[in-house]
Parts: C-alpha cells; sequence; structure tokens
C-alpha cells in the first residue's frame, strides 16, 4: 500500500484566521449591517502603483506579437530583473552578483521549497511569536523544531544561546507579528553564532521596506560574515502591493557552503528541475519597482501605511498601553490592558467599537497576552478605530 507523508497528521489545525472569521460572522448575524473597523488584516488595500501597472500592461501587449513574445524564462529569473535587484542592493552598500539573486514567485513558496536544501535530519529553530509558516513547513517535512520564546524582556529579539542546538535559524525581520526590528548589534550576535556553529540563517525580509531608522540593517548581507552563514528571503507584496500578483526574490550568496555542498549552486538545480521561470509579463512588472519612479512610488503607498500605524500608536500612547512595532514596521504588537487574554481582548473590541485585529496566541503560546493591529487597512478606517480605541479605554 502506498505510504503517505504522516508528517503532517503531525500539524497542528490553524485556528487563528478560521475562528476570527467565524466570530465576525456570528457577530454580524447578531448585528447585521454593522460597520467593522478591520486592523486584523495582513494584506495591502492599496493598488499597484503606476509604474508597475504600466510596465505590466506593456509586456502583456509584447507577449501579443511574435516578434517580442516570450516563452520559457530561464529558470532563475530573468537577467534584467536579477541585475536591476543586485543594482538595488548595491545602494544600500550590499555587493551582490546578480545569480546570486534568485526570482520567485513569492516569500511563502520560497519558504517552503528552500528547506530542500536541508537534510531531514535537521533541526530548525524558530523564534516565537512567529508567522507560521516556519513551524508548519518544517513539521510537514518532518523536521525536529526548537521553539526560542521571545518576550518584552528583551523587545521580542532573543540573542543566541550558546546551549542552542540548532541547524536552521529562522530570523524574520521587521517581524510578522510582533513589528521589532533587529538592531545591527544583536543581528551581529546571530551571524556570528551561524558561522561559529556552522548553522544557516533564513532571513525573512518581507518587510524591509518599512525601516527608517538608518542605522537598522535593510539586509542581512549588510553584516560582516553573512554571506557564510546567510539566506535571505524577499517579497514585493508588502513592499510594493503584489500580494495578490505574486513576486519575489531570493539572495543566496556564492559563499555559502555547507557539508561540502555550496548552496547557490544547489539551488540553481533545484531551481531548474521544479520550476520553469516566474512569468515575463510579472517580471517585467517587478522590473519597475526598482526603478527610479517605481522606488518614489512605492514609497508613497508605505507612507500611507506608516501614517496608518502612526494614528495607532499615537492612540495606544495615550492610553499608556505597552506595545512595540510600528515605526519601523507594519504590524503594532500590543499587550492587552487590564490583563486581558488575547481572545477576551479580541471579543472585546468586536463587541464593543467594532474593531478587529489579530490575536497574539494564534502567533505561538508565548504571544498569548498581546494582539496584533495591521497598518494595511484604509486610513478612514484606521482612524475611526483609533477614536474607538481611546473612547473605550480612556
Ligand atoms: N514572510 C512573512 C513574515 C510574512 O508576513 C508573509 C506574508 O504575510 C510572507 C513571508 C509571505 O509573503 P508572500 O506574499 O511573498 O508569499
Amino acid at each position: 500500500m502506498i505510504k503517505m507523508n504522516t508528517h503532517y497528521a503531525d500539524l497542528k489545525e490553524s485556528y487563528l484566521f478560521y475562528n476570527i472569521s467565524q466570530k465576525i460572522r456570528a457577530y454580524l448575524d447578531e448585528n447585521p449591517g454593522k460597520r467593522l473597523y478591520r486592523l486584523g488584516i495582513g494584506d495591502v488595500s492599496l493598488p499597484l502603483c503606476n509604474a508597475v501597472i504600466k510596465a505590466l500592461h506593456q509586456a502583456v501587449e509584447e507577449q501579443a506579437h511574435k516578434e517580442t513574445f516570450h516563452g520559457y524564462m530561464p529558470e532563475c529569473g530573468a537577467p534584467f530583473l536579477r541585475e536591476i535587484i543586485a543594482k538595488h542592493y548595491a545602494s544600500k552598500g550590499v555587493a551582490l552578483d546578480s545569480d546570486e539573486v534568485f526570482v520567485s514567485y513569492g516569500a511563502s513558496d520560497e519558504l517552503g521549497d528552500i528547506i530542500d536544501l536541508f537534510d531531514s535530519s535537521s533541526t530548525a529553530l524558530v523564534i516565537e511569536p512567529a508567522y507560521p509558516a516556519y513551524v508548519d513547513a518544517n513539521t510537514m517535512a518532518g523536521r525536529k523544531i526548537v521553539h526560542l520564546a521571545s518576550g518584552e524582556e528583551n523587545g521580542f529579539l532573543p540573542n543566541p544561546d550558546e546551549s542552542i542546538k540548532a541547524d536552521l535559524l529562522y530570523i524574520c525581520s521587521p517581524n510578522n507579528p510582533t513589528g521589532a526590528v533587529f538592531s545591527r548589534e544583536k543581528l551581529q550576535a546571530w551571524v556570528d553564532f551561524a558561522n561559529r556553529h556552522g548553522s544557516v540563517i533564513l532571513f525573512d525580509a518581507a518587510y524591509e521596506d518599512y525601516i527608517e531608522d538608518e542605522d537598522l540593517p535593510r539586509s542581512i548581507f549588510e553584516l560582516d560574515g553573512a554571506r557564510t552563514c546567510a539566506i535571505e528571503i524577499c517579497s514585493l507584496s508588502k513592499t510594493a502591493g503584489f500580494t495578490g500578483t505574486r513576486l519575489g526574490y531570493t539572495v543566496i550568496p556564492k559563499d555559502l557552503n555547507r557539508d561540502g555542498m555550496n548552496l547557490n549552486s544547489m539551488w540553481v538545480r533545484n531551481r531548474t528541475t521544479k520550476t520553469n521561470g516566474v512569468s515575463y509579463i510579472l517580471q517585467k512588472g517587478g522590473t519597475a519597482v526598482f526603478t527610479p519612479e517605481g522606488q518614489r512610488q512605492i514609497r508613497q503607498n508605505i507612507n500611507v501605511y506608516k501614517n496608518n500605524a502612526k494614528v495607532l500608536m499615537e492612540a495606544l500612547d495615550k492610553l499608556g498601553i505597552w506595545y512595540c512595532g510600528g515605526k519601523n514596521a507594519s504590524y503594532i504588537w500590543l499587550k492587552c490592558p487590564g490583563g486581558l487574554g488575547s481572545w477576551e481582548f479580541f471579543d472585546y473590541l468586536l463587541n464593543e467599537i467594532q474593531v478587529v485585529g489579530t490575536p497574539g496566541e494564534g502567533f505561538g503560546a508565548c504571544g498569548k497576552g498581546y494582539f496584533r493591529f495591521s497598518t494595511f487597512g484604509s486610513p478612514e478606517d484606521t482612524k475611526e478605530a483609533a477614536r474607538r480605541l481611546c473612547e473605550l479605554l480612556g
């Protein structure tokens, strides 16, 4: 009889977003027509910028003519996109070869696929609270997972500790859900740890464009020694509104070797076997993001979300509620007031002021008693939600 991957049975049911939608449905059934103020979503609300739309239209037109039509694209990415991304890194002071950049259909795909490079006996370290895909992808692969809890005492940015035994180290900065961002010094400690122990950091930089403080690292490759221990996974979803359009990129330095193998070469072999490249149209759209015009336009959208963050942070400051994130991140992570549990606070906000957020415990046990606000909603809804919060909790 066929043998199945029974590790799937080890996955914990993800009740978080299902529970949220059930609670919302029940509330709206009892209170038909009530308007909700949604600060729960991790999806963007603004459309793609003009530079991207123009490039997408143009690429569609090219596909209509024999002379300009493109069939299969190179599996690791179109040279024009890999080159413009490498130049973009150079502008941040990071020197990369364009063939260290791999174009992808987004960070989720990459987070799931990249662990193919590592033996299933390797151990993954997940700093919690965490984006759930890290744990789930490794559980499916039957990998052992070490959960490293973070908390207010370390600003949700734990330091490595020599007792940690792990091969794959997941680091997400700016973090989803906490919005915490590693300083250069704190991230350097993890880079040094990884080089000392022969582990590999999977650095999730999906929110790097939200960093505004010049002294915070936006790429792990800004740090000494990262080229010999890190892979950086990036996405245009939150930085350029590609959540539904799909495009991302992954950086694997040629200096990254483990167990006698070169990870860049392994990934070339993986991609040339398991993909046939990202569509020409999307790669043209993605290229527009890295032009001066594209950068200016995506910044305008990011600033709308940043203003949302300011509005919410001002409300929390006024209320004296502890939080982190918001300034260099698109999420705000707060301590539920009055000792309420995450779900109790969720129900309270929904029932009293129709504001919807995300209970912290959905991101790991140490998220209990915390709550996440997203800043990706509309400015009008965010302002009204902040006003209602102040009225209710003030
Ligand atoms: N990594 C983090 C931390 C995220 O929050 C998300 C999406 O919310 C992703 C990766 C996935 O991004 P993508 O849309 O590129 O698959």
